[in-house]
């Protein structure tokens, strides 16, 4: 049985990143870019006023008040016609352009326009103005030529706008993967009914579809596959034209584990099956190669709890490196165990916890967890705690590597 650490090893050497695609804006937040990408504008596109205000020769502001005539008014979408001379300005809004002649705004709320006089007049006051004061002058962003984004860089929201901005509607980026879901057992049903005696429904399918849609993956449920030859290879073939397929049930010792034969039987390679690992232990993981690009695909046990625990481990590096990004998986932490630990077997185990911050001590306390079927304990959980192999007692106090979920 091969170890959490190869298994991850071989799990990410067989993911490769697919050639990057021309993906529209509106579709682009958290991809990763595949190109650098350089402004074809200056930004702001002229002198700007940062203020609701006038625009002003500064000179005439020397003494700190001066009365001046009113040319026009601009504001932000308007562009200016008159040039400003001394002893004259002209009414500007935030963002519209400066005209020339002006080289400061003084803010509307040190001046007071004069009702009285025949001519539109404004007084200012108590201003000695710096030439460039509330002006930002073109270009101070972002100028033409200069590479804003580069290659390997996610696109968050502010990288949309960015991108809106500079009028790229389209960047070559890293593609979701498609990952097909198919759950295998006799007695699922959907979660919609009612199970007859025997019968559960089908839990897996709609945690692991929230899972790949969580990861950024799109996701493609197949549904129930029956633990029949036929109907199972005819699901998979479907499965297999997806960038991964991902099993649930069907790949321990019992009657009617059939999953790992019919993988096999529709030419998928076996790579591994089973890790020392709790919960998780019959983990399959096998590649189908075809010219189309490769599927990965992942037969994850039955029980709920070892399928969340088998793709968090290994599902989830995947998709990030599938996706340009680093495969990090869950983030590791640590914390101070609260309660004791009697941890035993040879297999390492992630063990349902709940990771508490006060000040600076960071609690992890373990579950009253019933084991791999119990998918609601771990409801409660905010994070795996990890025990190393062998028969040991952790007592409370001892610090413990933890992963956020
Ligand atoms: P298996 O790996 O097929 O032997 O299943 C192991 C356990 O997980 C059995 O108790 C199954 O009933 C249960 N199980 C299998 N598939 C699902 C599923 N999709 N949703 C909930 N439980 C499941
Ligand atoms: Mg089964």
């Amino acid at each position: 049985m091969i170890s959490i650490d190869q298994a991850l090893q071989i799990v990410l050497e067989s993911a490769l990143r697919a050639a990057p695609e021309p993906v529209p804006l509106a579709d682009a937040l958290n991809l990763v870019l595949a190109e650098n990408i350089a402004s074809g504008i200056d930004s702001p596109p002229h002198d700007k006023s940062t203020v609701d205000g006038y625009a002003v020769v500064a000179a005439d502001l020397a003494t700190g008040t001066a009365r001046l005539a009113i040319l026009e008014e601009i504001t932000a979408g308007d562009v200016p016609h008159s040039k400003v001379k001394p002893g004259s300005a002209t009414r500007i809004m935030t963002g519209a352009p400066i005209p020339s002649g002006a080289d400061a705004v003084v803010m509307i709320e040190q001046t007071q326009i004069d009702e009285t006089a025949v001519r539109p007049m404004v007084e200012v006051f108590d201003s000695p103005l710096r030439v460039g004061e509330n002006i930002m002058p073109r270009g101070t962003s972002l100028r033409v030529g200069e590479t804003v984004l580069s290659a390997n860089q996610t696109i968050r929201p502010i990288e949309v706008g960015l991108l809106a901005e500079i009028g790229r509607t389209e960047v070559l980026a890293f593609r979701r993967p498609q990952v097909a879901i198919l759950a295998t057992g006799n007695e699922l049903v959907p979660a919609n009914r009612v199970p007859a005696p025997g019968q559960i429904r089908n839990s897996n399918g709609p945690m692991i579809r929230a899972l790949v849609e969580q990861a950024g993956g799109v996701s493609n449920d197949l549904g129930i596959g029956r633990d029949e030859k036929e109907a199972l290879a005819t699901l998979v073939r479907e499965g297999l034209n997806s960038d991964v397929l991902v099993l649930s049930g069907g790949v321990s010792a019992g009657v009617l584990d059939l999953v790992p034969e019919v993988l096999e039987m529709a030419g998928v390679e076996t790579v591994f099956h089973r890790v020392q690992l709790k919960p998780g232990k019959p983990l399959w993981f096998g590649v189908k190669r075809q010219p189309s690009g490769n599927c990965l695909v992942f037969g994850l046990p039955g029980n709920p709890v070892s399928s969340l625990v088998c793709f968090e481990l290994f599902v989830r590096p995947v998709l990030q490196k599938l996706r340009g990004h680093k495969p990090s998986g869950l983030e590791r932490q640590e914390g101070i165990l609260a309660t004791e630990h009697a941890q035993q077997g040879q297999r390492p185990t992630y063990f349902p916890g709940v990771l508490s911050i006060e000040g600076a001590r960071r609690e992890v306390r373990t579950l009253n967890w019933q084991g791999s079927a119990d998918q609601r304990s771990l409801t409660e959980a905010n994070c795996l705690i990890y025990f190393p192999p062998g028969d040991r007692i952790f007592t409370s106090g001892t610090v413990v590597p933890i992963f956020l979920l």
